[in-house]
């Protein structure tokens, strides 16, 4: 079987402002299901590693930035399940932690220039023709409808009921997956709040409709992605410490944190009330962070 066991505890999170406003905050730890595969990036790649694999596919091709939690994630799980890997890397040639590994895990990277690499398909349709290997293409982020089915089973594996889940999204596909999987289990009431880390962030609802999510308790909040895609603010950051410090849960500042400090901006003003439990979304990504030390 081409799967491992997933360990994602729900976790109670005790912090001071959640007791003063009387919300009961709870994290899904799906940062804790494995350390490289980490928390979205496994759930979005289990249904298309086994597509892939009833495929016969030799080599995954796939698309990413020189930090992407998502190459090092694909790096490792074609080590695991013994299928090649092959990554375009947007932008100029680097040598960073994350693409280290991804190299350790047997990674072929080939660094191609930002208008190349806007075309994804013709990059993979000439790297195919010319390889002999069965390749199979997996899009940046690992977008896909088979992600969101793998990130749906996030909430059919809930244990307890919530008024509100918070997540963060890139492509979105993660939080299409928690809509589609709160329809699919009548959880009519759980409202799904959206944190895009990126500027401009209405485009996330699009992605969901693309893949057949509903969006009837969606709600997106726009205002905290602290000037664009990896990009912060002192205010950010020092967020970041003081949760690391009092929770004992890693954040970091690209998804997590970000979400973090949005769902304190939303029960500060009582957008989330008293009496309401809430669910945050431990997306993972913690390797993130070899990049970003520097900022602390
Ligand atoms: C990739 C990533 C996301 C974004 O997920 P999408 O499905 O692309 O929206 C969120 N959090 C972390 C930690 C990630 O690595």
């Amino acid at each position: 079987m081409h799967n491992f066991p997933v360990y994602s505890p729900e976790q109670a999170l005790h912090l001071p402002l959640f007791s003063e406003k009387k919300v009961e905050v709870w994290v899904k730890r799906d940062d804790m299901i494995h350390p490289f595969i980490s928390g979205n990036k496994w759930r979005k790649l289990k249904y298309t590693l086994q597509d892939a694999l009833e495929n016969n596919t030799e080599e995954l091709v796939t698309f990413g930035g020189p930090w992407s939690n998502h190459l090092l994630a694909t790096a490792c799980a074609g080590a695991l399940f013994d299928i090649a890997t092959t990554a375009f890397v947007r932008g100029e040639e680097v040598d960073n932690p994350v693409l280290k590994m991804c190299q350790l895990y047997g990674m072929n990277l080939h660094f191609v220039n930002r208008t190349a690499y806007k075309d994804k398909n013709s990059l993979f349709q000439q790297y195919q023709q010319s390889n002999t290997n069965n390749t199979y293409f997996i899009d940046e982020g690992g977008s896909s409808i088979l992600a969101a089915q793998g990130c749906a089973e996030i909430i059919t594996e809930l244990q307890n009921h919530y008024d509100h889940i918070i997540c963060a999204a890139g492509t979105g596909a993660t939080v299409a997956g928690l809509a589609k999987g709160l329809l699919s289990t009548g959880k009519f009431n759980t409202q799904l709040h959206v944190i895009p880390v990126l500027k401009r962030g209405e485009f996330i609802i699009d992605e969901m409709k693309k893949l057949n999510a509903p969006i009837e308790n969606v709600h997106l909040h726009t205002n905290f992605h602290f000037g664009g895609y990896a990009k912060t603010k002192p205010e950010l950051i020092d967020f970041i410490k003081t949760f690391v410090a009092q929770s004992g849960i890693m954040i970091e500042p690209t998804y997590t944190g970000k979400t973090m400090y949005a769902l304190h901006a939303l029960i500060q003003t009582n957008q989330i009330r008293a009496q309401q439990r809430v669910l945050f979304i431990h997306t993972g990504g913690l390797t993130g962070l070899l990049g970003q030390l520097n900022l602390f």
